[in-house]
This record gives C-alpha cells, sequence and structure tokens, in this order.
C-alpha cells in the first residue's frame, strides 16, 4: 500500500467520546458506582437489574457533573432536556433498552480549541454533551471441552456515562489526537471523571471520510471502534486514511460501516455494514420526568469551574514571564499548576525583576529534578513528599550562598526520598558550603600532596592535569565549594609551590 499525498481528498475525522463520571452512585438507583474491584454481581439492585415494576430516580450529582462539563466546553445548557429509551437487543442490556438523551440534551453547540505544534489554534465544535447508562460488562469464555459462552457481570449496568459528540471538525490523526489530550486535560481539572483509557472510564469512537480535497459534500462514513489507548485512536485513523485513499484512487466505493481495531495486527476489520444498523427506535422515557433547569442552577455550576488549561497556560506566561512551552508544561495538571503556584507564592514579597527569577528557577527545577525523580517513581505530583514551600526555600538557599548548585541536587534527591525540610538536610548530610579559604586551602593542600605526578605534569606545563586536580579537591568537599574560588586557590597554592 502507497501513501499519496494528503492533498488529493481531506480527511474529515469526527469523535464521540464516553466519559463515566465520578459519582459516588449509579445514574438511576442507589448502587455504588464504584465497582473496579468487587467481585462481579455484587454492585445490583432491582432498578438495575432491570425487574419488573421498578422505577429509575436521576442522580442529581451526574446531571451537575454533566452540565458542568458542557459549561467548561462552552456549551449552551438548554432550559428543558429529557431522557429517552434507546432500544437494541444486546445481552449487556437487559431492559432490552438504554436510558439515554435523544433530541433534547442537556446541552449543545460548544467548542474545544486544539492547537498543533507550528499551526494556528483551531475550534473543534462539539455537538452536544449529554447523559446516559453504561451496559453491563459481558466476559466470553471458552470451557475445556472448547465450547464457547458468556458472562454477564451487572455491577457497570447504570453507571452514569456522559456522551461527548463532536463535530466533523477534524482533519487529520493528528488533531484527533491533540482533541483527545485536550478533551482529557479539562475533564481531569474539571474532576468529572478519572478518564483512564485502560480502566475503561473513558471510550471513543471515531467516524472518517475521505472526500476530494475542494468539496463540500461528505464521504461515505466508517465508524471505527475499539481503541483502548490514544495511540489506537491515532494509529487507527492513519490506518483509515490509507485504506480508504487507496480503495478510492483504485475507483472503489467506501462502504458505509462499522470497524473494529485490531491491536495486535495494526488494522481494521468490517464487522457491520449500514444494512445491518440498528434502528433505535428511540421514544420518551415514561418513568422520568423531563428536566428543566432554572438560570440560577447553571449559573452556580458555572461559579464552580476551576481556571482551565488555556487560560491558567496564558496567566502563567504573563504572570511569571515562562516561555509557552514550560507554561504548558506546568500546566499540564491541575495538580502540577497548583505545586508550583504555591512554590512561588513566598517569592511575592520580593521587586519584580527577583519575583520573575524565582519563578524561573522554580519551573527549572520542577520540569527537570523533580520531573525526572517523579518520571523514575512513576508517582504523580499529587502524592509527592516534598511541599511546595521546602522546594522554594532549598532555592534560597543557594541563592544565600548556604549550599552549592551542585549540592542541592543532593539535597533534593534527599527531600524528594524523605519529605524533609531543606534546612534540615543540610544540617543531617553536613553539605553547607565551605566558607573562607582557609577550609577550601586545607582540602586543596591535602590533594596536592596526594598526588605529586599530575602536580609535577601542571607545573610542567599541562593544563589537563589541573582539571584531574580540580575534580579530586571537589570530590573532597562533596561539591560543598564553589568550583571557580576552589579553582582559583588551587592555581595559586601551585604558583607558590612551584
Ligand atoms: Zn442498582
Amino acid at each position: 500500500m502507497t501513501t499519496v499525498p494528503a492533498t488529493r481528498y481531506e480527511t474529515v475525522i469526527g469523535l464521540e467520546v464516553h466519559v463515566q463520571l465520578q459519582t459516588e452512585r449509579k445514574m438511576f438507583c442507589g448502587c455504588s458506582a464504584g465497582y473496579a474491584d468487587a467481585p462481579p454481581n455484587t454492585h445490583v439492585c432491582p432498578v438495575c437489574m432491570a425487574l419488573p415494576g421498578v422505577l429509575p430516580v436521576i442522580n442529581r450529582r451526574a446531571v451537575e457533573l454533566t452540565v458542568l462539563t458542557a459549561l467548561a466546553l462552552n456549551c449552551e445548557i438548554p432550559s428543558y432536556s429529557k431522557f429517552d429509551r434507546k432500544n437494541y437487543p444486546y445481552p449487556d442490556l437487559l431492559k432490552g433498552y438504554q436510558i439515554s438523551q435523544y433530541d433534547l440534551p442537556l446541552s449543545r453547540d460548544g467548542w474545544l480549541e486544539i492547537q498543533l505544534e507550528g499551526e494556528e489554534p483551531r475550534r473543534i465544535g462539539i455537538t452536544r454533551v449529554h447523559l446516559e447508562e453504561d451496559t453491563a460488562r459481558l466476559a466470553h469464555r471458552t470451557d475445556g471441552s472448547g465450547e464457547t459462552y458468556s458472562l454477564i457481570d451487572m455491577n457497570r449496568a447504570g453507571v452514569p456515562l456522559m456522551e461527548i459528540v463532536g463535530e466533523p471538525d477534524l482533519r487529520s490523526a493528528e488533531e484527533a489526537r491533540e482533541y483527545l489530550v485536550k478533551l482529557r486535560q479539562i475533564l481531569r481539572y474539571t474532576g468529572v471523571s478519572k478518564v483512564n483509557l485502560e480502566e475503561g472510564n473513558f471510550r471513543c469512537d471515531a467516524n472518517i471520510s475521505l472526500r476530494p480535497a475542494g468539496l463540500d459534500e461528505l464521504g461515505s462514513k466508517v465508524e471505527v471502534k475499539n481503541m483502548n489507548s490514544f495511540r489506537a485512536v491515532y494509529d487507527a485513523l492513519r490506518f483509515e486514511v490509507d485504506r480508504q485513499t487507496h480503495d478510492l484512487d483504485a475507483g472503489n466505493r467506501i462502504p458505509q460501516e462499522t470497524r473494529g481495531w485490531v491491536e495486535t495486527e495494526g488494522r481494521t476489520v468490517s464487522q457491520r455494514s449500514k444494512e445491518e444498523a440498528h434502528d433505535y427506535r428511540y421514544f420518551p422515557e415514561p418513568d422520568l420526568p423531563p428536566l428543566t433547569f432554572q438560570a440560577d442552577f447553571v449559573e452556580r455550576l458555572r461559579g464552580q469551574l476551576p481556571e482551565l488549561p488555556d487560560a491558567r497556560r496564558r496567566r502563567f506566561e504573563e504572570e511569571y514571564a515562562l516561555p509557552r512551552y514550560e507554561a504548558n508544561l506546568l500546566t499540564e495538571s491541575r495538580a502540577r499548576a497548583d505545586f508550583y503556584e504555591a512554590a512561588v507564592a513566598p517569592a511575592r514579597g520580593h521587586d519584580h525583576g527577583t519575583f520573575v527569577k524565582h519563578a524561573k528557577q522554580v519551573a527549572n527545577w520542577m520540569l527537570g529534578d523533580f520531573a525526572r525523580l517523579l518520571n523514575a517513581s512513576a508517582m504523580d505530583i499529587a502524592d509527592a513528599k516534598v511541599a511546595p514551600a521546602d522546594l522554594y526555600a532549598m532555592i534560597a538557599l543557594v541563592e544565600g550562598g548556604t549550599i552549592t548548585g551542585k549540592v542541592a541536587k543532593s539535597v533534593f534527591d534527599e527531600m524528594f526520598r524523605t519529605g524533609q525540610a531543606p534546612d534540615a538536610v543540610v544540617e543531617e548530610l553536613g553539605l553547607e558550603q565551605m566558607r573562607g579559604s582557609d577550609e577550601i586551602t586545607a582540602v586543596v593542600d591535602q590533594v596536592i600532596s596526594a598526588n605529586p605526578k599530575p602536580v609535577a605534569d601542571y607545573q610542567g606545563g599541562k593544563q589537563e592535569a589541573l582539571k584531574f586536580l580540580v575534580g579530586q579537591a571537589m570530590k573532597e568537599t562533596r561539591g560543598r565549594a564553589d568550583p571557580a574560588s576552589l579553582t582559583e586557590i588551587l592555581k595559586a597554592r601551585l604558583e607558590a609551590k612551584a
């Protein structure tokens, strides 16, 4: 298969994302929604088991979290919405229908801004954010004789599920990936979901079609399912672009169908064609009242929105005079941004120049040694033992000359490991910077008498020998001496002895 220049066809992608909400209870009953480690069929009741004669009750928190998300995605919140029954026969749906929202969703007409490296920002339309219930889980097994059978676990049935439907505004697999990264970031900032693809609380389906460049009419839509990571979404879409390009070039028609991504083979396979598509026969859910929102309900939720990633990044660039790249990294998660601001806070008493300098130093430490240690221990910053004020205090020790920049690295390692304050670490390990030349001179003399050969070499004109002697002396001081003054003293002593 050959890849042709993308300019001949335009790629059109729309994503549908399902997100499990972080509520204590299920969508329409009192069962616990936290089923991750629970034995099968232990978080169930007559309502989510779909026994006859039961009545669902709307989970208010789930509605609030959905509206909160919709507001974060710049959606309009109509004052009136309702739930509908989406009918389809499948073993993971004991009721024979899913309670969802059809023509009057909780929100509509929003947007999400994405920006690829080196390109202008683009707004991707959000068609709607609505609320529904999750289905049960099926486990397919094979017994000893090779006979296949399926088990059903109802724990997931009825867990609040939010669906975010995007407009077909995305033009490449790269944009689709960026959209998902951005969406996940916003959902984490607002705290509405854990947003973990591996755990299945964030799922994505994609619609993709190609059309000759310049045409407005959409090509046949192919829906791709079964993608369990951002990488899988990206790979599946790249595969589809190539596959559809190849077929169109060969003069073939692209059938409208649903395809599944087969991770192990790196390709999509046809699952069902349009002819087999379900007619969901939606109708209003007769057991639930429609929802009517007062304006103050929506405004109260708007007031609960945190400062969102883009706004925070822009403020970081301005307030802390950080380059965009660093501001981006520091605001990647709310916890990291919060840590940064708490660590910089004590510098606010200084004049602007000093404040900006300290803000930069804190950024350097957070994106350098701190990030490295967090990575190495696969730890989130929210779980780190280092207190923000202690990071600042350590930087102040370097600034005040109590410790050298070199020693600061070991001090921070120890702070990271134990959670101790920097002055305690410095005292305990005796890492205070050597003050005055006497102490350094003593070390230098010791090194000179222990290394007669390099000393002779240096005196004979070999400059590299000096580097070796400086290294030996620095090692002797455990980095506690300022390298420049140590070198100066060493040279002076060597001259004197020559
Ligand atoms: Zn239940």
